[in-house]
C-alpha cells in the first residue's frame, strides 16, 4: 500500500546541497514525488510504501548534508487530487516567501573542490572560483530568495554546456550548485597595477608584488582585503599607516593547520574552528619565534590566525607559501569596501596593485573572529560563515522588530516570530560611510524576506546614529532598551535560560537609566526588564569621550575623583605615572575633576581596566577602544597571584564595588607589572563572584548571564566562569553572539519581543 505525504523541512536547508541529497535518498529508496525550495524551506512531496517512507523521513533528519541544519519536519498527508511521479524530480522553486527567510552563510572551499583546484587533469585546475553544493559563496552573492542562480550575482554568467550538464545531473556533486562556474563560463581574475593582466597572469602579478614586499588589495568573497607578507616588518608598518590602524592586531592567513601550528599554539578546539566551513579568524596564543613580524600583533601574546577559505586564497597561499596578513580593505573603523570603483579610489593609492574579478559582491561580509575559552568557542565578531543564520528568540515577537544596535562594532537584527536574524558587523557607526553601510545592511535584512518592521528597538543613548535612525518610527513604535540590559539579555536569549536571571555586564560605556554612564553592573533581570542590584563605583571621565582614547587620563580620573567612600588613593603612590605625564596635563585634569567640568561620571569596568593599565605603565594611550584592557590581559599572561584588596559598600539601595582599596594595594604592593596585572584580574573575579552570588540569592535563581565587552578578556572570563560554577551557579556567556556591542542588536530584539508580547 502506498502512503502519500507532504513534508516541509525547516532550518538551514537552502544552498547546502539539500535538494540533491533528497533526490539521491528518494531514488535509492524507491520513493516517488518531488522536492523544491519554497522561500526559506524545502518542500518534499513523497509517495512510497510505509517502510521506505519511514526510512526516508528519518534520513531527512539524520543524514542531511554536512552544512545543513534541519530544525524541524512538518509532515502532513498529501491531498488526493495531487498526482506524483513517475520517479522523483527536483522541481522549480516556489517564490512565495515565509518571514525571516535568509540566504545561507558562505562556506569555505570543501575538500573535493580543493583536490580539483590542484589537479592538473581537472577542467577547473587552478580556477579561482570553483565551488559546489557543499561550498562556495552564498550570503555574499544573494539578492533574493529562493536561493537560485537567477537571484544571485552569478546570473550574469550563463552556464557553458559542461557546467549546465553538471548542474542538471542529480548524480553530480554540482547538481543545482547555484554559483557553479568554470574557466569557460565563470568570473575571471584581473590585475590592476603597473601592467594590467587577466587570469593566471593576474595571479602571478599579485604574487610577485606581495613577494616583493608590496601590499595588494584582493577582492575577497564579502569585501576587498589588504594582503601582504606577514614576515615583512616594513610592509606591515606601511599597511598600518595605509589603514590608519596604528595598533589593533592584524589577522594572519596561513596555508594549512600545520602552518598555523608553526605560528601559534593550536589546540583541538582551535583546530576544529580553523577547519570548519565558517573558517573564522581564531585568536590563539602566538608561538615564540613565529615567522611573523612583531608589528602584526604589537605587544600582544595572542594572534588571529585563519586558513584559506576561497579557491583564490588557496592559490595565493600555495604560491607564496608563507603567512600573509589578510585584513579588511578599509581605513580605521570604516566599512569594508565591496565595489570595484570604491577599491580603485580608496585602496589603489595605498597599495601596490589590485587583484580583482568580475563577480559582484552583493552583501558586505567581514571575516568572523572567534576565540576559545575553556574549550568553548566564543564569537568575537559574527560575520562571514555565521551570519545571517537565524538564532532563536526565547519569546516570539508578535510583530516584526528591527533592532538597531548601538554604535561600536555595529550590527542590526531583525526579529520575526521566534527567530532573530543578526546581520553582519558593519564597523563602528560613527561616520557617514559606516552609516551608509548600516542602512544598506538593515535594508537587505528586511528586503530579502520582504518584512516591514513596524516596531524598532534602539539604545537609550540619544547621540548614537542608530538611535537617531530609530526616529523614523513613530514614538509609540520605538522600544528603547538599556545598553547593559541588552547585553545580558543577548546571552540569556542565546542560551534560552529561564527567567529571572542575574545579569553581570562588564563593559566600556553605555547610557544608564539615570543619565550616567554605566559599565560595571549587576542586574536582576527578565527579558522584559531589570532592577539594578549592584554597580562599580563611579569615576569621572575627564574630557568625556577623550578619556576613552587616553587611559592615562582615566587613571587621573580615579586618582582625583573616584566616588568617595571615605578613602583616597594617595597620589604619591602614583608617582611613576605622574612623573611620566606632562605636569600641565595633570593640572588641567585635576582642575576639571575638582570643578566637575566636562567630567561625566561612569561606573564602567572597562574604564577601570584603562586606569589600571596606565597606573602599571602598560598603556597610556589607546589606539582603539579597549586596547588598554587587551594589553593588560597580555601583560598578565594568564599568571597566578593573590587578589588585591577590595571592598563593597551599600549606597542608595545598591551594592557598590569600591576600587580605591584595590588601586591603593596595586600601587603599594610592589613587584613586576605582569604579576600585578594578573592580581588585578583575580581581584575582579572575586568581586564579580561576590556580587553575582549575592544577587542570585536575592533573586532565588542559580542562573547568571555574563555580557559586555570586558568579558572578551579570556583570563577574566575563565576565572569568573570557574568561580561562579564552583559556587553552585549556572553561568552563561555569549558563544554564538558576541559579548561585545556586536551582540547588542540581538539583545534588543529579545527584550523588545518580550515587551511586545506582554511577558
Ligand atoms: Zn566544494
Ligand atoms: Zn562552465
Amino acid at each position: 500500500m502506498t502512503t502519500r505525504t507532504r513534508i516541509e523541512v525547516h532550518g538551514t536547508v537552502q544552498g547546502v546541497g539539500f535538494r540533491p541529497f533528497v533526490y539521491r535518498l528518494a531514488t535509492r529508496l524507491g520513493i516517488e514525488g518531488d522536492v523544491r525550495n519554497a522561500g526559506g524551506h524545502v518542500v518534499v512531496r513523497a509517495a512510497g510504501a510505509a517502510d521506505p517512507l519511514a526510512q526516508f523521513l528519518a534520513s531527512l533528519r539524520d543524514s542531511a548534508p554536512r552544512h545543513a541544519r534541519v530544525e524541524r519536519l512538518e509532515v502532513a498527508p498529501l491531498p488526493e487530487d495531487v498526482t506524483l511521479g513517475p520517479g522523483f524530480a527536483v522541481a522549480e522553486s516556489v517564490p512565495a516567501l515565509p518571514l525571516a527567510a535568509q540566504p545561507p552563510p558562505d562556506l569555505a572551499t570543501c575538500r573535493d573542490c580543493l583536490r580539483e583546484l590542484f589537479d592538473p587533469g581537472d577542467r577547473r585546475y587552478r580556477y579561482p572560483f570553483l565551488n559546489c553544493t557543499a561550498c562556495g559563496p552564498r550570503a555574499t552573492i544573494v539578492a533574493d530568495l529562493p536561493y537560485d542562480r537567477a537571484s544571485t550575482a552569478m546570473r550574469g554568467f550563463p552556464l557553458c554546456p559542461a557546467c549546465a550538464a553538471e548542474y542538471r545531473d542529480p548524480a553530480d556533486r554540482r547538481f543545482h550548485a547555484e554559483p557553479i562556474a568554470c574557466p569557460d563560463c565563470g568570473p575571471r581574475l584581473a590585475w590592476w597595477g603597473e601592467t594590467p593582466a587577466h587570469g593566471e597572469d593576474a595571479l602571478r602579478e599579485a604574487c610577485a608584488a606581495i613577494a616583493d614586499g608590496g601590499i595588494v588589495a584582493v577582492k575577497g568573497v564579502g569585501g576587498y582585503q589588504l594582503v601582504c607578507d606577514a614576515g615583512a616588518a616594513d610592509t606591515v608598518s606601511r599597511l598600518r599607516v595605509a589603514k590608519n590602524r596604528p595598533a589593533k592586531p592584524l589577522a594572519v592567513m596561513v596555508p594549512d593547520v600545520d602552518a598555523a601550528a608553526r605560528v601559534s599554539l593550536v589546540d583541538s578546539a582551535a583546530r576544529e574552528l580553523l577547519t570548519s566551513a565558517a573558517a573564522p579568524i581564531v585568536l590563539v596564543p602566538r608561538r615564540p619565534g613565529a615567522p611573523v613580524a612583531e608589528e602584526v600583533t604589537p605587544g600582544l601574546r595572542e594572534i588571529g590566525v585563519f586558513l584559506p577559505y576561497t579557491p583564490l586564497h588557496h592559490l595565493l597561499l600555495a604560491e607564496l607559501a608563507r603567512p600573509l596578513v589578510v585584513t579588511s580593505g578599509n581605513r580605521g573603523g570604516e566599512p569594508i569596501i565591496v565595489d570595484d570603483a570604491g577599491a580603485r579610489e580608496a585602496l589603489a593609492p595605498v597599495c601596490d596593485g589590485i587583484l580583482g574579478h568580475d563577480r559582484p559582491i552583493w552583501a558586505r561580509y567581514d571575516d568572523s573572529v572567534v576565540r576559545v575559552v575553556r574549550d568553548r568557542p566564543l564569537v568575537v565578531r559574527r560575520a562571514r560563515g555565521y551570519a545571517p543564520a537565524p538564532l532563536p528568540l526565547p519569546v516570539a515577537a508578535p510583530e516584526p522588530v528591527l533592532a538597531l544596535g548601538a554604535e561600536l562594532k555595529h550590527t542590526t537584527a531583525l526579529a520575526v516570530g521566534a527567530a532573530a536574524v543578526v546581520g553582519p558587523h558593519t564597523g563602528d557607526l560613527e561616520d557617514a560611510a559606516t552609516f551608509a553601510a548600516f542602512e544598506d545592511a538593515a535594508h537587505k535584512l528586511c528586503e530579502v524576506p520582504r518584512v516591514q518592521p513596524r516596531v524598532c528597538a534602539c539604545d537609550l543613548h540619544p547621540g548614537y546614529l542608530s538611535t537617531q535612525y530609530a526616529r523614523r518610527w513613530p514614538a509609540a513604535k520605538r522600544i528603547a532598551v538599556q545598553h547593559h540590559h541588552a547585553h545580558v539579555a543577548a546571552t540569556a536569549a542565546e542560551h534560552g535560560v529561564r527567567e529571572p536571571f542575574v545579569g553581570v555586564a562588564l563593559d566600556g560605556l553605555g547610557l544608564g537609566d539615570d543619565g550616567t554612564f554605566w559599565g560595571g553592573e549587576v542586574l536582576l533581570a527578565t527579558f522584559r526588564g531589570y532592577r539594578r542590584f549592584a554597580r562599580f563605583a563611579t569615576a569621572p571621565l575627564p574630557g568625556g569621550a577623550a578619556a576613552i582614547r587616553r587611559p592615562a587620563r582615566m587613571a587621573l580620573g580615579y586618582l582625583f575623583g573616584a566616588e568617595d567612600f571615605g578613602e583616597r588613593v594617595p597620589p604619591e603612590l602614583a608617582e611613576p605615572l605622574l612623573s611620566r605625564l606632562d605636569p600641565r596635563e595633570v593640572e588641567v585634569v585635576r582642575t576639571m575633576v575638582d570643578r566637575g567640568l566636562n567630567c561625566p561620571l561612569s561606573s564602567s569596568a572597562g574604564r577601570l581596566f584603562d586606569a589600571v593599565a596606565a597606573l602599571l605603565g602598560v598603556c597610556d594611550d589607546a589606539g582603539y577602544e579597549g586596547e588598554a584592557a587587551v594589553r593588560l590581559e597580555a601583560a598578565a599572561d594568564g599568571g597566578a597571584g593573590a587578589p588585591l584588596a577590595w571592598r563593597l559598600h551599600r549606597r542608595d539601595g545598591l551594592w557598590v564595588y569600591d576600587p580605591v582599596p584595590t588601586l591603593r594595594d596595586l600601587l603599594s604592593a610592589g613587584g613586576p607589572a605582569a604579576r600585578l596585572a594578573a592580581r588585578f584580574h583575580h581581584t575582579l573575579v572575586e568581586v564579580v563572584t561576590a556580587l553575582a552570588t549575592e544577587a542570585a540569592a536575592e533573586l532565588g535563581t542559580r542562573t547568571v548571564c555574563l555580557g559586555g565587552g570586558v568579558f572578551q578578556n579570556a583570563l577574566l572570563t575563565t576565572g569568573v566562569l570557574g568561580s561562579l560554577t564552583a559556587a553552585g551557579l549556572e553561568v552563561f556567556t555569549g558563544q554564538r553572539i558576541p559579548v561585545n556591542d556586536g551582540g547588542i542588536s540581538y539583545g534588543q530584539a529579545a527584550v523588545a519581543a518580550a515587551r511586545l508580547a506582554g511577558r
